[in-house]
């Protein structure tokens, strides 16, 4: 990765959404994550998963897959809650990246503002 403290964060977000619509496990989100032009090795990635279950967003379970067994992991309640404030958060960061481009565009529904309240406070993120 080119930067882990910039690129991590961009990396747990698409685990705590993938996890948020399917179970996931390691070599899967690897995968995933190579379609979105990361390359992750399960070296980065297993501490990553650890980490977000460690910090109660995931939840993990053992599956037997043929004679193997493979861990699992579901987003918790408190991983969902995450997920929805860093919603905000990145659409935050999208509209000022592309803020010209959404102004010329004329993406009328683009710039709406999703209701997200605090999302413009100076308090720091919640973890
Ligand atoms: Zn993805």
């Amino acid at each position: 990765m080119l930067d882990k403290d910039i690129f991590g964060g961009l990396v747990r977000l698409h685990v705590l959404y993938h996890a948020s619509h399917e179970e996931i496990f390691g070599l899967g989100m690897i995968e995933e994550l190579e379609h979105h032009g990361y390359k992750v090795s399960p070296g980065t990635l297993y501490p990553v998963l650890h980490g977000l279950e460690k910090n109660g967003l995931l939840a993990s379970r053992v599956e037997q897959v043929g004679k193997r067994n493979r861990r699992v992991y579901a987003i918790t309640a408190s991983g969902r809650k995450a997920l929805r404030v860093a919603k905000s958060r990145v659409w935050e960061l999208f509209r000022e990246f592309f803020e010209e481009e959404l102004e010329f565009g004329g993406g009328g529904a683009a710039r709406k503002r999703p209701s997200v309240a605090g999302a413009r406070s100076a308090k720091a993120p919640a973890k």
